[in-house]
């Protein structure tokens, strides 16, 4: 669940991730870590264009790619001319429109998760604040991360920890997620493998990999296609042309997948199995007879988050993202193994209802439109599917947290 409602509590005149109403009448700086939906909160409503439009001194920043991404995405491209291009390991310094006296300096890096994600460091006056945005950063790779080897002195750390749990001690590094769809795939000679992701981004690390071992071009829709005209070491290895490959990843499934064997890209199942004390030997899981599942994490382990926790070190810990079922006092008795002792206890209520009802339930909406079962973490909407959700958000609209079994009952209906 999400549990950052997008305001700096140091510098509320800066918010991250998000741009409703409740950040737009305290913020006037904003930040957009990358490209998933979840990231974009509000980004896309005509509130927060018209506040930017009235109101010439807010900047939106972002990095180049993310801004690339949202320059094609036909529900973000009005605010094209108002996005502000950070660049990596360039610290600049940002004044506070309304105040003068109030000023920051920004340093920004890479998060690992996908193209474009951003790791933002803030010092200012009110401390330094470093924010990860969802990330993936391998235990040994955070040794060598920047910001520990800059050793500052960091006073809040607001970071990923969707995975915080000790059961999701380790998952597989991408790498050998990939290194195993290979060796699968490569056991069939003329068999068509449809990849069924649920993410705009963050599988360029597969296409490029199975490109570079099959020589096969991975079949993408048109839209996701062009998404990365920034990139063109992605695109050249992707094509629109569905006659032209074996390998799928197309949303829609185009007609060339009906005889596939279908490998859905999640984690979130792994993780729902781990807590329920199941080991998998292989990120590579049959489920039926076409049907197969492939851990593969944008996110970090438990092990990955605490390794970096206990290097930065920080005085408090502000998760931005936490499993579902954890509580504050397993939360922060979590956090005292890792040697950080906060009070007063945070208090993380979901701050996205609407968004993580739809994920809670998501199985259920897959279920009855696509025959599916898969989760989706990143879980970006495809624009087909907007009708879906609509008649979904309308059902669960009057519902109250929590969102137990009532909300699905009233689904089902
Ligand atoms: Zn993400
Ligand atoms: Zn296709």
């Amino acid at each position: 669940m999400c549990t950052f409602g997008g305001i700096l509590t140091e510098y509320p005149w800066i918010s991250i991730d998000s741009f409703l109403q409740t950040n737009c009448e305290v913020s006037r700086v904003f930040f957009i870590s990358h490209i998933h939906t979840d990231h974009l909160r509000g980004l896309d409503q005509s509130t927060f264009s018209q506040y930017v439009t009235n109101n010439r001194s807010i900047r939106i920043y972002c990095s180049d790619t993310t801004r690339h991404f949202l320059s094609k995405l036909s529900a973000y491209k009005h605010l094209s001319q108002f996005y502000s291009v950070l660049n990596i390991d360039q610290p600049f310094t940002i004044q506070n429109p309304v105040d003068e006296n109030s000023s920051v300096t920004v340093t920004c890096c890479g998060a690992g998760h996908c193209p474009g994600s951003l790791m933002l460091l803030f010092e200012g006056s009110h401390g330094t604040i470093l924010y990860t945005g969802d990330f993936r950063l391998y235990s040994h790779q955070s040794k060598r991360h920047r910001i520990i080897l800059s050793k500052k002195r960091i006073d809040t750390l607001y970071i990923d920890m969707t995975f915080f749990e000790p059961s999701i001690r380790q998952l597989p590094e991408r790498e050998r997620a990939c290194e195993k769809l290979i060796d699968f795939i490569q056991q069939y000679d003329n068999q068509c493998f449809y990849l069924k992701t649920s993410a705009r981004v963050g599988y360029e690390y597969i296409y490029m990999s199975l490109y570079q071992h099959f020589g096969i071009l991975i079949h993408v829709n048109s839209e996701q296609y062009h998404l990365y005209d920034c990139l063109p070491q992605v695109q050249r290895v992707l094509t629109i042309d569905g006659n032209k490959t074996r390998l799928h990843a197309c949303w829609p499934k185009c007609s060339h997948t009906k005889s596939s064997i279908k490998i859905v890209l999640s984690v979130l199942w792994f993780t729902l199995e781990q807590q329920q004390q199941r080991q998998f030997k292989s990120p590579l899981v049959q489920i039926s007879t076409d049907y197969y599942r492939l851990c593969y994490s944008l996110h970090s382990s438990y092990n990955e988050i605490c390794t970096f926790v206990k290097q930065i070190s920080p005085t408090r810990v502000h998760p931005i993202a936490l499993p579902d079922q954890i509580n504050s006092e397993r939360f922060n008795e979590l956090l005292k193994q890792l040697g950080i002792n906060q009070s007063p206890i945070i208090s993380f209520a979901p701050s996205n209802a609407q968004q993580q009802i739809k994920r809670r339930y998501h199985h259920t909406i897959e279920n009855v439109y696509n025959n599916d079962t898969d989760e989706e973490l990143e879980f970006d909407y495809h624009e087909n599917r907007k009708t879906n959700e609509k008649q979904l958000f309308k059902r669960i609209s009057n519902l109250q947290l929590p969102l137990t079994k009532k909300c699905k009952k009233d689904y089902e209906k």
